[in-house]
């Protein structure tokens, strides 16, 4: 493995090609309003949420379209004002068929009217869980898992330091990368908030060290604040998975198994803690998101401020279309991401960027034996043995492939990247998941 001297975790991980020049130096800019959107009532890891308005309805921007009284849920909200035209199945990004609110929006939008509350440095913990909870916070970086809950760990396991992931290390991704450039005192303000919010003493924002700028801009931002860091880490992927990150920033190591709190800390991604800080400095709930069209297949890449609900083909069109007939086009990163049939889905809170591939990029050679090499092993940066799981799976022996740490397993792809059979192991793997899970029941 090369050397770089940045710190960074210390098992596994790969250096793709990062193709961040696309974008990485075009500002934000806002995507146009679809005349019709389509807002899934389920973005997150949880309960559903019940639809709270009907056919017919009038909604303004930002008002609460649907919720659920479960613990672990985030409210939706709607990201225009318009009439609700139906209420009906559609396909999500991953191709699971999802309840989703369609919206009519009024040829004229008017802006979000900010809403004062209490200021920044009075509220407390539990206003803090509160303002996530309401304006229905979720992980960003694609997990969407509730912020809330996130934001209130068990009482036996005390935060330390709360970390934000500025990798971005996913390929060709750069709307954290232009939000850290744009935005840093927002991103400090808010990193102060989340450490208050769990009583923890610092705060370290990890950056990658291909977004200097950024590290220049924070650095400046966090100067008088004792309690804030930011650290320049390493390039490689998967720098900003949760537990590589914590490696990398802190030494210590999540156990398998285990949550980043067994460890005294907590991770956020940068669009979600900017999003903390406009619900908490104006009652803005998360409605609208950052995310990066990119790739060789599309015309003019570039950092989209986009409502949640806008088909992809609306931001490709916003982009000066596509170059040709691209050969893939992923929600998300290439390496997390999820292919697209068609360019009908919606963007959700968690799309983090919408990439067009072009055959050049793509490797589709056909699937081979395992010629043993252990180059997928050596890749994995959470020590499972991504040959044996697919073995097992090819046997059918879900014992052995929970065994060999499929459920340890977070699917960055890095073992299918170095694999010279070309074997799609995360498939192998997911497929594994699903078995173990049927029987456990
Ligand atoms: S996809 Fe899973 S098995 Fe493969 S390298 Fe990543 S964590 Fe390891
Ligand atoms: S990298 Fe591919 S060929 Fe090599 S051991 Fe792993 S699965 Fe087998």
């Amino acid at each position: 493995m090369r050397k770089t001297g940045f710190k960074t975790f210390r098992r596994g991980g790969i250096h793709p090609l990062y193709n961040k020049e696309l974008c990485s130096g075009k500002a934000i800019a806002r995507a146009p309003i679809p005349s019709r959107l389509m807002v899934p009532l389920r973005q997150h890891i949880g309960a559903p949420n019940e639809p709270l308005v009907s056919p017919g309805d009038r909604v303004a921007v930002g008002q609460k379209i649907g919720d659920a009284d479960a613990f672990v849920s985030a409210p939706v909200h709607s990201p225009v004002a318009g009439i609700v035209d139906a209420i009906e199945d559609i396909k999500s990004f991953n191709g699971e068929t999802v309840t989703g609110v369609i919206i009519a929006a009024d040829a004229e939008q008017p802006p979000f009217e900010a809403r004062q509350g209490k200021p920044l440095d009075e509220l407390t913990a539990e206003d803090i869980r509160e303002i996530a909870g309401e304006a229905g916070l979720v992980g960003m970086g694609g997990a969407a898992f509730p912020t809330r809950v996130k934001l209130s760990p068990p009482e036996d396991k005390p935060i330390e330091s709360v970390i934000i992931n500025g990798c971005e290390c996913e390929p060709f991704l750069t709307c954290d990368h232009r939000l850290m450039v744009e935005r840093p005192d927002d991103l400090v303000q808010a990193l102060e908030l989340m450490i208050r919010a769990v009583g923890a003493d610092r705060g370290i924002i990890g950056v990658e060290a291909n977004k200097m700028d950024a590290v220049e801009k924070l650095r400046a931002a966090v100067s008088d604040r004792p309690n804030l860091d930011v650290e320049v880490l390493e390039v490689k992927y998967p720098e900003g998975a949760e537990k590589q990150l914590i490696s990398a920033v802190t030494g210590r190591e999540v156990p398998p198994g285990n949550l980043p709190s067994e460890v005294g800390c907590l991770v956020q991604n940068v669009g979600t803690a900017i999003a903390l800080y406009e619900a908490a400095s104006a009652g803005k709930p998360l409605y609208e998101r950052v995310l990066t069209v990119t790739g060789p297949g599309v015309k003019e890449p570039g950092n989209l401020i986009v409502k949640v609900g806008t088909p992809i083909s609306i931001l490709i069109e916003a982009c000066g279309g596509l170059t040709g007939d691209p050969a893939k086009v992923i929600i998300g990163g290439p390496m997390t991401g999820w292919a697209q049939e068609d360019l009908d889905a919606p963007v959700v809170k968690g799309t983090s960027g919408v990439v067009a591939l072009t055959p050049e990029l793509i490797d589709i050679r056909e699937e081979h034996a395992c010629v043993r090499c252990t180059k997928c092993v050596e890749a994995c940066p959470m020590s499972v043995m991504p040959n044996f799981i697919v073995e097992a799976v090819q046997n059918g022996d879900w014992e052995k492939a929970e065994l060999w740490g499929a459920l340890d397993c977070f699917e960055c792809g890095c073992c299918t990247f170095t694999c010279p059979a070309y074997i799609p192991h995360v498939e192998y793997v997911r497929k594994a998941k699903a078995e173990i899970a049927t029987l456990k029941g």
